[in-house]
């Protein structure tokens, strides 16, 4: 009988695993619960699947923060050329834009989930939808297939669970994949959301902002220790000088934000308490602000402050601003003292909010913790716990900037657990 492989979930890292271990000659079925395979995979990019990044090997790995080491195996096996070599061989070319962001030419994440189902489909794989494994069966340290919630049974010499993180639960990665790694023994680094928005303290004024962008700001973030001293915060991945963010009713988002998230959120699971210092204007100096400020007061003495400050932020916010300033009743900018003026550069070089958590687990874009890596081969992905278990994509203790790397990571693991479990598994069943 033809040695026989279980493949749970098929999203990203899922189908590249089934497709290859078939491609190697396995017979592969793939279990997914949702009605079709890859949904978050359409969802990914805004609907444009950001497929991987074009920066170099060394500058790719920072972007997973600390745990990134633990991929540098498996991209020198299987990385971004590879990735795209085959994906273009089902028909996605890609172009490279902003931030070496890689997307497919035709701006379809659809495109990229049908060509790895063709990839599968190719070579025989045995895609089932609407099954949803509950269990993986082990006999002495050994798998011996998989238990569906219909109470059927899949027998396999090896089994590869992709089930994704807790994330965005209506694409079906439920973190399930969390409970039955566990349950054969695994440890389970703490889920917390990641790339995710964060809500501030001050709710009237976020409200007041909702829906402002604002480009080319500087984001900074504060945390003080037990004993009162304050620092900077280090990020574990790298965070661009300056860039875009946006104010929700709840608090503040966009990239700059998600890409301190992680970090933010660690710090507040910490128990230390976390500040936003925003720089409006990252370009000038306080002095030059302040310069600056006091030469439209004198040019436009009788305008007020929120109107004067339409000319550096946009309407909304100044009037935010001004109200924060406390300088405005009735007086025109004539009538602000220059220690007065102090308050409003202040609030241009360093708008402080308190930062009160983040929205939940289900809201991140990726779900950071999970199965911890020193159990798992990072060249095979293999389980060091249970023989034939292999774990990959999202439900390991990996998660990264936005960008393109987390679908690289669960591409590059899904290829090389369905390479090892292909030749691995010869002769097993
Ligand atoms: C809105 C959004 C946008 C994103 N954009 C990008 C981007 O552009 N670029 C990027 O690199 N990353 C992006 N990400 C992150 C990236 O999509 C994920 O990290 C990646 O898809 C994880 O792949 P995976 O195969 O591990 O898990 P998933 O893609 O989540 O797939 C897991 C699959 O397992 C199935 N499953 C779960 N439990 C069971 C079970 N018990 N039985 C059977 N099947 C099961 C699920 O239904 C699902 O199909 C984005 C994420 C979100 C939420």
């Amino acid at each position: 009988m033809a040695r026989r492989i279980a493949v749970i979930g098929a999203g990203a890292a899922g189908l590249m695993a089934a497709g290859r271990a078939a491609e190697l000659g396995a017979d592969v079925v793939l279990l997914e619960k949702m009605n079709e395979a890859g949904k978050k995979i359409l969802v990914s990019g805004k609907s444009r699947c950001n497929i991987t990044n074009a920066a170099p090997l060394d500058q790719f790995l920072s972007h997973y923060g600390r745990n990134g080491r633990f991929l540098m195996n498996a991209f020198h096996r299987f990385f971004r050329d590879e990735l795209l070599e085959l994906l273009a061989r089902y028909g996605v070319n890609t172009q490279t834009e902003r931030g070496g962001r890689i997307f497919p030419i035709s701006s379809q994440a659809s495109d990229v989930r049908d060509a790895l189902l063709r990839y599968g489909t190719e070579y025989g794989v045995d895609v089932r939808y609407r099954s949803e494994v509950r269990e993986i069966a082990v006999e002495n340290g050994d798998v011996k297939g998989v238990q569906l919630a219909n109470a059927s049974r899949v027998s396999a010499g090896a089994v590869i669970l992709a089930t994704g993180g807790a994330s965005w639960p209506d694409t079906g990665s439920t973190g399930q994949g969390y409970l039955m790694a566990q349950s054969l023994g695994h440890t389970i680094r703490p889920l917390r959301p990641a790339l995710v928005p964060l809500t501030v303290t001050e709710r009237s004024i976020a409200k007041a902002l909702q829906g402002i962008s604002l480009r080319n700001v500087r984001c900074t973030f504060w945390t003080e220790n037990a004993k009162g001293k304050v620092r900077e915060l280090r990020m574990p991945t790298p965070m661009p000088d300056t860039g875009e963010m946006l104010f929700t009713h709840f608090g503040v988002s966009g990239p700059l934000i998600l890409t301190a998230s992680g970090a933010v959120v660690e710090t507040l699971r910490k128990g230390q308490p976390v500040t936003l210092s925003i720089d409006l204007k990252p370009g000038m100096s306080e002095e030059a602000v302040h310069n600056r400020l006091q030469r439209e007061f004198e040019a436009h003495s009788h305008q007020r402050l929120r109107t004067l400050l339409q000319g550096w932020v946009p309407a909304s916010l100044a009037d935010v601003l001004a109200d924060l300033s406390g300088l405005e009743d009735d007086r025109h900018v004539h009538r602000i003292r220059v220690e007065e003026r102090e308050k409003i550069v202040a609030l241009i070089k360093n708008f402080r909010w308190t930062i009160s958590g983040s929205l939940p687990l289900a809201a991140g874009m990726v779900t950071a913790g999970g199965v911890a890596l020193n159990e798992v081969d990072p060249v095979s992905f293999a389980s060091r716990k249970v023989t034939g278990l292999y774990l990959v994509g999202e439900v390991l203790d990996l998660a990264a900037d936005t960008g393109g790397f987390n679908l690289q990571a669960a591409f590059s693991s899904g290829y090389l657990a369905g390479s090892d479990a292909a030749l691995a598994r010869a002769g097993r069943q």
